[in-house]
């Protein structure tokens, strides 16, 4: 995530539900109620196509904001929440094209979910199912709304999130594949835990139903009474098995955050050719000392800091040493600004350091992982282009 480049984390912006957002959430119920219709007819009458003209017109309004499409050869599914104009929409793809056409010798997504909001002011990217959200505005932590140009620089810095993921996939499989198993063993509790309160919600309504009712039914207030009791300890057990699985791929997110993070930020300052472009699309009124303020300059690789005092442990702040380090030394040479090579050889440094540290050893130090990195650099840039 972009957003969260907070040292100390702010209160969410949260937006009054104006007219737009009633207009939006009348969509989610109409997707609702489309959804339930869709799959009642589709059962009885076996078949996936509405036989019903009617209703057949209005499933296809109701799906015009779903296409499934390609960008720059990757499969998109566009997931349109809001009433964003299709060349808006073109906009805020433009960078992803443009990462795309620089050729980097990396991987590119297999594909992607964009959903793209009007009014999320977080942009972020899920790993293994591969989900990019993000806002056609969004607001910095003073609440000031930014421009479109700002998110391009979010979608670009996301966007170098799942060409990590896309490329760690091909360099450093093992990692990948255990820690993709165990999101995907998260994912599969969180539906489990979900599907399990949905049934007690319904329990419950129905033993108010029960009791309010005439001549309540003992027997029949029993069983929904046993249901409910059981289920409770499904969910108990459920709740366990999700905390073993959180402490197992815990440590692997941990390992991996800060180095997504300097990543997808060298990313959007090598594809923008600019080493300050990050602070300067997230920066907002305030003072100096905001740690906010810290952690923005931190992520701008113009700014050289004390490497031996460094001790921030943030994961988009981590390795501000190494960011200043990575463009002043590499990335600015002019002899390598318009090759692929630089952004893959940053890739194999960052996988070199994977591979040589244990996930279960002590963690490192701030300063200590940042003058591993730069040294891995090194050698990676050493080798004839
Ligand atoms: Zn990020």
């Amino acid at each position: 995530m972009i957003a969260r480049l907070r040292l100390a984390r702010q209160p969410q912006v949260t937006f009054p539900p104006g007219n737009a957002e009633k207009k939006w959430m009348n969509r989610r119920l109409s997707a609702l109620i489309f959804a339930f219709l869709f799959s009642a007819l589709a059962t009885s009458s076996g078949s996936a196509e509405p036989k019903c003209p009617s209703l057949r017109r209005w499933l296809i309004a109701a799906t015009k904001n779903l296409k499934n499409q390609h960008l720059d050869g990757i499969p998109i599914k566009l997931v349109k929440e809001g009433d964003l104009k299709p060349a808006q929409m073109r906009k805020m793809f433009e960078p992803i094209s443009k990462l795309n056409r620089t050729g980097t010798h990396l991987e590119k997504p297999e594909f992607l979910e964009i959903v793209a909001s009007r009014f999320s002011d977080d942009p972020e990217f899920t790993p293994f199912v591969n989900r990019l959200r993000v806002p056609y505005r969004f607001k910095d932590p003073s609440g000031q709304t930014k421009s479109p140009k700002s998110t391009q620089v979010m979608i670009a810095h996301e966007y170098g999130h799942a060409v990590f993921y896309a490329t760690l996939k091909k360099r450093h499989p093992t990692f990948y594949k255990k820690m993709s198993e165990l999101h995907a063993k998260l994912r599969e509790i969180e539906q489990v835990t979900s599907g399990i309160e949905a049934r007690q919600r319904e329990i419950e309504k129905l033993l108010g139903e029960v009791e309010a009712s005439a001549t309540p039914s003992k027997e029949k207030m029993n069983e929904l009474a046993t249901e409910h009791a059981k289920l409770r300890s499904s969910l108990i057990q459920a709740s366990e098995k999700e905390k073993i699985t959180h402490a197992e791929y815990g440590p692997y997110k941990q390992l991996l955050a800060p180095y997504g993070e300097f990543f997808a930020d060298t990313v959007v300052v090598q594809a923008y050719r600019d080493p300050s472009i990050i602070r300067r699309v997230l920066d907002f009124p305030g003072t100096k000392n905001d740690p906010s303020k810290i952690a923005l300059r931190s992520r701008d690789f113009s700014v050289r800091h004390v490497l031996d005092s460094w001790d921030y442990e943030e994961p988009h702040v981590l390795l501000g040493p190494s960011r200043h380090e990575v463009w002043n030394r590499y990335l600015s040479q002019p002899e390598l600004a318009n090759r692929p090579e630089p952004l893959s050889r940053v890739f194999d440094a960052i996988v070199s350091e994977l591979k040589a540290r244990d996930i279960t050893a002590p963690p490192l130090s701030p300063a200590e992982l940042n003058r591993r990195l730069m040294k891995a650099l090194e050698n990676e840039f050493e080798r004839p282009l």
